[in-house]
């Protein structure tokens, strides 16, 4: 079996009766890498990680590992291991034997299993609690105790489902700098499954944002950040204003849209123009955006939003100004410093500037139902 962790899906599809919940998937993961699944409840992250693991056969598609086909293969010869969200530990076994399980069920002999696990057990730093039962442990250290059995095998690739859910805040953020020095120091392909943006930000290489079965945009987290592919992308990843309408004219270097928020103008970012009457979206970063106060008439200018201010939120380092307009409200992340230098306050008139180089076009054609 190669020891490439690389995993590739070609046209993979995989129906149950009437679902579709993945559609013709291609994707590929390199070897090493760190992948986050993600989207929201039931777009199909879960079905995926299950027919990598074998858990569940494609309707049609290829998955390969490490260049070798692994469809019909069963989960043990594929050389992956899983991490199930709720870790699934046996709780009649001590740590030592749940770690130890998967040497057991292959006929690895008693004192090999034992030093295997012991030196697992040091790896997650839990060497010292070998004896206990799952029962009395925390929720990190059962999660521990899952991601040690997990890897005893030497799995070419770990497949983890929502790992941190089950985990309280402070855990949680502990918990995922773990998984990514782990996957640091292992150097194997992790495949992880979350709804959670940051999380997905933070630990991943490559972030898979899918949508209804199909994949949206896969790519670094900055790229998927900074270049959402589509609005969809961009109000799920958050932290970014959208604004889409049609384009009523291109010219000058400034493109002009209508939309359910009323006229807009941005200077056109990279001076290609837009088609008129094209359905268009830019998206602004909320943190890039200087906010002041807007007594009396204020001139109309491309890259300008005026509204009135909705909702104040302080957030630490930074104060989300909400601003109401007609359609979807404008966001504003105001960093303190500067919040509390210069306040506003609900019910004040305020103007939004940016520059041009902070107006993302989002390129792919959006639907009718974003405008
Ligand atoms: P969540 O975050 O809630 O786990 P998900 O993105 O992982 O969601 P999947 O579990 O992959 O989504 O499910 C995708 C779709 O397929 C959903 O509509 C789900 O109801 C359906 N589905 C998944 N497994 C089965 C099954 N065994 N039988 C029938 N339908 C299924």
């Amino acid at each position: 079996m190669s020891q490439s962790g690389e995993i590739r899906l070609k046209g993979v599809s995989k129906s149950f009766g009437d679902t579709h919940a993945v559609r013709d998937i291609d994707l590929t993961i390199a070897n090493g890498s760190y992948c986050c699944l993600l989207g929201p409840s039931g777009c199909g992250k879960t079905t995926i990680l299950r027919m990598i693991a074998g858990h569940e056969t494609p309707t049609s598609g290829e998955i390969t590992i490490g260049g070798q086909s692994v469809v019909g293969l069963p989960p043990v010869q594929r050389g992956t291991a899983m991490m199930f969200q709720n870790y699934a530990l046996f709780p009649h076994l001590s740590v030592r034997d749940n770690v130890a399980f998967y040497l057991k069920m292959r006929g690895v002999r008693k004192a090999e299993r034992r030093a295997r696990a012991g030196e697992m057990l040091e790896r997650v730093q839990l060497d010292h609690l070998a004896d206990r039962m799952p029962a009395a442990l925390s929720g990190g250290q059962q999660q521990r105790v899952a991601l040690a059995r997990a890897l005893i095998t030497n799995p070419r690739v770990l497949l983890l489902d929502e790992p941190l859910s089950a985990l309280d805040e402070f855990l949680r953020l502990r918990m995922r700098s773990e998984l990514k020095s782990l996957q640091n120091q292992l150097g194997i392909t992790f495949v992880h499954v979350t709804h959670t943006q940051p999380e997905a930000i933070a630990l991943a290489d490559l972030v898979v944002v899918m949508d209804h079965g199909e994949i949206v945009q896969a790519d670094t987290p900055e790229a998927i950040f900074t270049r959402p592919a589509t609005p969809y992308v961009a109000r799920f990843m958050g932290g970014q204003n959208v604004v889409t309408g049609t384009v009523t004219s291109a010219e000058a270097g400034e493109i002009r849209i209508a939309g359910k928020d009323g006229a807009f103008v941005a200077i056109d970012p990279k001076g290609e123009g837009a088609a008129r009457d094209a359905t268009i979206a830019f998206s602004i970063r909320r943190d890039r955006i200087l906010l002041t106060p807007a007594s009396g008439e204020v001139a109309a200018e491309p890259n300008l939003v005026v509204g009135s201010v909705e909702e104040i939120e302080y957030q630490g380092s930074f104060v989300k100004v909400t601003m109401g307009r007609d359609g979807e409200p404008f966001v504003v992340h105001v960093p303190d410093q500067v919040f509390f230098a210069t306040p506003v306050a609900v019910g004040d008139r305020v103007a939004a500037r940016w520059q041009a180089a902070d107006t993302h076009i989002i390129d792919r054609p959006v639907g009718a139902e974003e405008t």
